[in-house]
């Protein structure tokens, strides 16, 4: 049994078609996922349509016991009262079932203080978030440098990485062009990822996307080591958002050579643990 902790329901992109919440439910019984969450969108950067929180709250009412609510805000709005603003707006998204944030996926840098006076609101309503690294959106350095400044100025905050920018740190050798990318040359062991994983506890990560799936089987006997030591902190996801979609992890995370602490830990023990579900 398996939580998926990154999926979208309605219309990502304009080039695939849209996904139903039907799709969505026969394809969860068809691979065992008991629940899933599916983020919202809300940046003009995300993708080519806006995916509202409104719809996923509706969505996750509708379906209780199978879809679990996040809720998201451009932090570029209510640019009037800030800081105020998003605290009332997310506290009020908490209200109707909200348990987390995301897909924080902005054309900003990761640290911008635009974006920090969103931590800041998930910090004090203790709200996990999921967070999407590239080269256009939550920009940083390849070592991660503004990612862990923010774990470090908010540690109620348990950040959730995800994307090629926060995968590809798994190797030391990590370029900026790898973080646009899906570089599959072998792991250089004592890359970001393992350092950071160890300095900071409210590090997470999904295991979402061609971008996580290349960055554990790049290098599979890295990759399953890796699994292993870090797994009080990942999570089972595919980020299956449309429905003629491959999606790699269900023979990946079979085929890994794990522990069964670790096995039930990233399939849906952490996910519990983090959504109270
Ligand atoms: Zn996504």
């Amino acid at each position: 049994m398996l939580i998926d902790t990154h999926v979208h329901v309605g219309r990502v992109w304009d080039t695939y078609e849209p996904m139903t919440p039907k799709i969505m439910l026969d394809w969860m019984d068809a691979h065992e996922i008991d629940m899933a969450v599916p983020l919202p969108l809300e940046s003009p950067e995300s993708a080519s349509y806006y995916i509202p929180t409104g719809d996923m709250l509706a969505l996750c009412a509708e379906h209780p016991d199978r879809f679990i609510a996040f809720c998201v805000v451009d932090p570029r709005m209510s640019v009037a009262r800030g800081r105020e603003s998003f605290r009332s707006i997310i506290g009020s998204y908490v209200d109707q079932g909200a348990v987390g944030f995301g897909e924080v996926k902005v054309g900003i840098p990761m640290a911008d203080p635009r974006l920090q006076a969103i931590y800041e609101a998930c910090d004090d309503l203790r709200l996990p978030l999921v967070f999407h690294i590239d080269n256009v959106r939550c920009t940083d350095t390849p070592t991660l440098d503004g990612l862990e400044a923010m774990l470090r100025a908010y540690p109620n905050v348990k950040f959730i990485g995800h994307a090629p920018g926060f995968w590809s740190a798994i190797s030391a050798d990590v370029t900026k062009e790898d973080m646009g990318g899906y570089p599959n040359r072998p792991v250089v062991p004592g890359g970001r990822l393992d350092a950071l994983f160890s300095a900071y506890d409210n590090l997470y990560a999904d295991l979402s996307a061609g971008s996580a799936n290349t960055a554990l089987t790049r290098d599979w006997e890295f990759g399953q080591g890796f699994l292993e030591r870090n797994h009080q902190r990942l999570m089972f996801a595919t980020d299956y958002l449309h429905p003629a979609q491959e999606v790699p992890q269900f023979d990946m995370f079979a085929a890994a050579d794990l522990s069964a602490d670790a096995r039930a830990a990233i399939g849906s023990g952490n996910a519990r643990r983090l959504l109270g579900v």
